[in-house]
């Protein structure tokens, strides 16, 4: 049930997050923020840092980040309505609509039956859908595997599992909870997942928590998720853990992989010891939830996002717990599924077993991004593995990876024992040094820089908006938010990154970013010039992206001798060619 926004507002200005916060972890004064151990991960040195005037917090060592409701709701495990009626209650503002508290003991038990009863009406869907079918089929996953992890479908239609649960007995208001259902502003409810391929998601102990839908159009979000609700939180389960933890601890490690079919495909073709986490970063729950049944794991990572700061930094998580961790990559343009299909299963395993441990494969990464040379590549080098090292509790093992950190280097060790004595494994003081050059380099940290710049100053807004569309942020997380910003200021509301965070209630991704962004925009110089070579930046790689697309359009059309559309195709490409900006456009 949506709470109004008005009331949301008023309730979050009469709550103050350091109040809150401190109510669960003591804060420590630190200039205009205050600091803490981090709640969300495990660390001995404060990197959680909560802002009174920006109303947020954010960890530089998790990535966790959020306003007020979104602290309490991961910390307490709650919904976005529980914890906007809980902070209301203590200020004192009445929200009449909510049923009295007791409501929610049985509430547990009545949502795993509505789920239950959802999966049977997604899957006696399926068969109708040609699409769906299709799809599936695609895919190589047979009619066996889709019974056995519940695969359905969502037909289209605003009340398709409406209608059915009502023929149960359930209610619109107990599907909205379920998260099967959103309730419509003008009353009543409608579906949540419509047109989609379901992926039921279980437990550990098999019960239904929620759902993952897929398009099977190229209709956006391409994935959708059930919201947190009270039985599930997406950071704390792991996709399909239910039918392999048993096989994962035979084996003595896991492999995770990230979505449902990159879990599916492989169980399939017979790899039975694996994961999927359906979100960007592990959580500690999660890791905490895997090694009860080993002690190691191995990343299997697209290659594009294996090597960002964020998913390097979280790997930290597992040392932080003592697991082993490896990281075996793909070959760039795979995921696990498509590369089973194309290469076969025993490619697949040959693969995660010539992974690499997080040490070398960290460096081997850090290596490419920074110059190994310069005095300021080595530091920021040092920088990002320090971190790591000094996670790991056995010191024959830590003084190993100090002797191995120095070879690559090629500065003595006692320098990195000395700076590793200064470390806090958090990297709280990251330098964020944001040079141009640096900026030139990764299209992806260009795209945040002008997250944070447009958040940062409203006469930023202004030149953003004339020089950029959303769809030109290819980060899909960066866009969401940027279309947010743009939509808001456009009704001439300030911006403001504590109530911006509302809008992404249900999406941790978006709220860390948002944090991350606030701080980032704190810690740079020259700010002018940072967004004009950012937004050039990102036009160019946009403008490079499309070349690359025609170059291989032409070549398809000229292996297949039509000569018509080759002339036509490079017409374009000249054209777009001479329009691209010569090295620095300046947008303004
Ligand atoms: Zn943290």
């Amino acid at each position: 049930m949506a709470i109004p926004d008005n009331i949301v507002d008023q309730v979050q200005a009469r709550s103050d997050i350091v109040e809150v916060v401190s109510r669960y972890i003591p804060l420590q004064k630190a200039g205009r923020n205050f600091k803490a151990p981090c709640p969300f991960h495990n660390e001995k040195t404060p990197s959680f840092v909560v802002s009174p005037d920006k109303q947020i917090y954010h960890c530089f060592g998790c990535g966790a980040g959020g306003n007020v409701f979104s602290f309490l709701m991961k910390y307490e495990n709650l919904s976005f309505p529980e914890v906007v009626e809980m902070l209301a209650d203590k200020a004192g503002i009445k929200l009449p609509r909510f049923g009295p508290r007791k409501e929610l003991t049985s509430l547990a038990t009545q949502l795993y039956k509505v789920n239950e009863l959802a999966i049977q009406f997604f899957q006696s869907c399926l068969p109708a859908s040609r699409e769906a079918r299709d799809y599936l089929v695609s895919r190589g996953i047979g009619d066996e595997t889709a019974k056995l992890f519940g695969v359905g479908y969502s037909p289209d239609s605003w009340d398709g599992v409406l209608k059915f649960l009502a023929s149960k007995g359930i209610k619109g208001e107990i599907a909205e909870k379920a998260g099967l259902a959103i309730a419509s502003e003008r009353g009543g409810y409608y579906d949540r997942f419509r047109k989609r391929l379901i992926f039921p998601i279980f437990d550990i102990k098999g019960r239904a928590l929620g759902f993952g839908g897929r398009v099977l159009d190229s209709s956006l979000p391409k994935y959708m998720n059930s919201p947190e609700t009270y039985i599930y939180s997406k950071g704390r389960n792991l996709y399909g853990l239910n039918h392999t933890k048993e096989n994962i601890k035979k084996a003595g490690y896991a492999l995770i992989v990230e979505g449902y079919l990159d879990f599916i495909v492989p169980y399939q073709a017979g790899v039975r010891n694996i994961v999927a986490t359906l979100g960007t970063a592990m959580t500690i729950d999660q890791v905490k939830l895997l090694k009860r049944f080993a002690n190691t794991v191995i990343m299997v990572y697209d290659p594009d996002e294996a090597g960002e700061t964020a998913s390097l930094r979280n790997m930290d998580l597992f040392i932080s717990e003592g697991v082993n961790v490896y990281i075996a990559e793909l070959p760039k343009g795979f995921d696990p599924d498509g590369y089973i299909r194309k290469f076969g299963t025993e490619d697949f395993v040959k693969l995660t077993k010539a992974s690499k441990n997080l040490f070398d494969y960290k460096i081997s990464k850090l290596s490419a991004r920074f110059d190994i040379k310069s005095a300021h590549g080595k530091a920021s080098i040092a920088g990002e593995m320090l971190p790591t090292i000094s996670r790991i509790e056995n010191a024959v093992l830590r003084s190993n990876l100090v002797k191995k950190l120095a070879e690559k280097l090629s500065v003595d060790e006692d320098s990195i024992r000395q700076e590793l004595k200064k470390v806090k494994p958090d990297y709280t003081m990251r330098v964020y040094s944001v040079s141009p050059v640096e900026i030139k380099k990764d299209s992806k940290s260009a795209q945040k820089m002008v997250l944070a710049l447009l958040l940062e100053d409203e006469s930023f807004v202004k030149k953003i908006r004339e020089s950029l569309s959303p769809d030109e942020f290819k980060d899909s997380s960066v866009r969401e938010i940027v279309k947010a910003v743009l939509d808001l200021t456009r009704e001439e509301r300030s911006i403001d990154a504590a109530k911006l965070m509302n809008y992404f209630e249900n999406n941790d991704a978006a709220t860390a970013l948002i944090s991350e962004s606030v701080h980032l925009s704190g810690t740079l110089d020259n700010k002018e010039r940072v967004l004009c070579d950012c937004i050039a930046k990102i036009k160019n790689d946009n403008v490079n992206d499309v070349l690359a697309r025609l170059q291989e359009a032409i070549k398809m059309a000229h292996d297949s001798k039509d000569d018509t559309l080759v002339t036509k195709l490079v017409t374009e490409y000249t054209q777009l060619l001479k329009s691209k900006p010569v090295k620095k456009a300046d947008p303004f």
